[in-house]
């Protein structure tokens, strides 16, 4: 297709506050999933580029840290309001870019406010300690930001992902590198924009685009001090391996495989309406999203329902496309290869197509029941809008089918039953635990991080529990007094 075509004009890096071109010759197109329509096209920068961001992020980091946290977070009241007056025209442009619906993407939009809510709290939780520890000789702690960071994100949430770090990282003094995903850099644009609509100093937000190259040449960076992933586990891992090999500090969110486990006494109608929102939202592209039920029991009545609630869910109505055209393939394949292993396909989201939109990579919901543990929809992790269904006679027989999944993103139990929800709890190796909720994000404060496969490094990424990842505690020991009560430590 003709460049003239485009939609958008090219996608440019950002540094020092300006738009520049990438200094390279190969460049992506990005195609809505919508409709197949050329969007725009990318640069895959070069370590030249990389460069001048690195350059204009650590310039602007000798400021930037210095400048007090009641200042800081001043910026972030204003993108707070920022993001709220242009949720409608964000939301439109997650949606060309990722193809999801409008309702999923001012969510996506509503829940980066959320986060910039509470990056704005940040000075209440980072007032340090102080303690006389002997007479006259106090300790103290004081959080001093890292330095420059980089972030890489993914394509399924162009907005809120790159928002998970940006408000955190930048309220407690860093400076940032994004590397948006090649496959939806659209969205960061307008985020710089607002960042420095906000008044974001120029140099501290800053962006290179580009895909495995640029990774590489961000983990090899000196001039980088820690860098956050998220994304599928192969790259998480070889993230973070690379990067922490040159000594960075780093953060990998991987992919999930989440377990959802039905017992009989659950409440059917809101038990099949959550499972089918979790395993269909965002056309199954969420790391939280709902991959295998494990049935324990007599559950027919509630897979009959999910079943009838997935048929409500209508290919370019109420459901999205996924991502590529490959993407529809590999989800296409894994359903068929299923159903040629002898599971039972109860409803079928092969070969969607929505008229008007025949160049769209949509997929319908898919519940597939019979599914057995070896089976590749139960093992791999499937990025679409389908269900296997596990069937098991106990609920230890659905826990240990949870527990040998290598991911430990999320799971569900669903019970009226706290006693069996709690023996869920106590025994789901995963991070992040839902009781009749079947995407159970964690909201701010709390943290988003899963276990095992789902995540490389310590501590999270969002909440409370980044604040250590994106500092350094510093710890002063203080006497004034020569007459000061001295001890074996001072
Ligand atoms: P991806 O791993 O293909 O890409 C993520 C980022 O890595 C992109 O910016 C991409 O440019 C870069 N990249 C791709 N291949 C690379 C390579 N070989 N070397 C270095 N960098 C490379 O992931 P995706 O397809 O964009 O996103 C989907 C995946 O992300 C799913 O596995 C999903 O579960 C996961 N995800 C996880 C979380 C979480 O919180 N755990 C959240 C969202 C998405």
């Amino acid at each position: 297709m003709p460049i003239s075509n485009m939609k958008y004009p090219e996608v440019k890096n950002y540094f020092g506050g300006k738009f520049f071109p990438g200094t390279t010759k190969k460049y992506l197109d990005v195609i809505s999933p919508l409709d197949g329509s050329l969007l725009s096209k990318v640069p895959l920068s070069s370590k030249e580029d990389l460069n001048h961001a690195v350059e204009a992020a650590r310039a602007a980091f000798l400021k930037w840290s210095k400048t007090s946290i009641k200042e800081r977070v001043q910026v972030f009241y204003r993108y707070k309001a920022l993001l709220e007056k242009h949720t409608l025209e964000l939301a439109l442009l997650i949606q060309e870019e990722n193809g999801k619906t409008l309702d999923e993407a001012r969510a996506e939009v509503e829940k980066s406010v959320e986060l910039t809510e509470f990056a704005c709290s940040l000075p209440n939780w980072t007032g340090g300690e102080i303690l006389e520890v002997s007479k006259g000789v106090e300790c103290r702690s004081d959080y001093y930001p890292v330095g420059v960071v980089a972030c890489i994100t993914p394509f399924n949430f162009p907005g809120m992902v790159p928002n998970w770090t940006i408000p955190n990282a930048i309220v407690l003094g860093n400076t940032m590198i994004l590397k948006p995903s090649e496959s939806v850099p659209l969205s960061a644009v307008r985020i710089a924009e607002l960042l420095k609509e906000a008044g974001l100093p120029d140099g501290v937000f800053n962006i290179v685009n580009g895909d495995r190259e640029i990774v590489e040449a961000i983990c090899d960076h000196p001039g980088i001090e820690a860098v956050s992933f998220v994304g599928s586990t192969t790259v998480a891992k070889i993230v973070y391996a690379r990067a922490s090999s040159n000594f960075k500090r780093v953060l990998a969110l991987g992919g999930a495989k989440n377990h959802l486990i039905v017992l009989p006494d659950a409440h059917p109608s809101m038990t099949a309406g959550n499972v089918a929102v979790s395993m269909s939202g965002c056309a199954g592209q969420r790391c939280m999203a709902a991959s295998v039920m494990v049935a324990v029991g007599d559950t027919d009545h509630i897979i009959d329902q999910i079943c009838a609630e997935a048929r409500k869910i209508i290919p370019g109505q109420n459901l999205g496309p996924v991502i590529s055209a490959e993407a529809k393939k590999r989800i296409e394949r894994y359903i068929t290869e299923a159903e040629k292993q002898g599971a039972t396909i109860l409803v079928d989201g092969r070969n969607a197509i929505v008229q008007g939109k025949e160049q769209g990579f949509y997929v319908g919901p898919t519940v597939i029941d019979n599914v057995t543990p070896t089976m590749s929809v139960a093992t791999d992790e499937i990025f679409g809008p389908v269900l296997s269904i596990i069937r098991v006679k106990d609920i230890d027989e659905a826990l240990a089918i949870e527990n040998a999944n290598p991911y430990g993103n999320a799971a569900a139990i669903f019970t009226q039953s706290g006693g069996m929800a709690k023996y869920v709890i106590d025994r789901a190796d995963a991070g992040m635990i839902g009781v009749n909720i079947g995407v159970p994000v964690p909201r701010e404060p709390f943290s988003f991080g899963g276990w095992n496969d789902s995540k490389f490094g310590v501590g999270d990424l969002t909440g409370k529990s980044s604040i250590n990842f994106w500092t350094k505690l510093k710890k002063t020991t203080t006497k004034w007094n020569p007459e000061a009560k001295t001890n074996w430590m001072s």
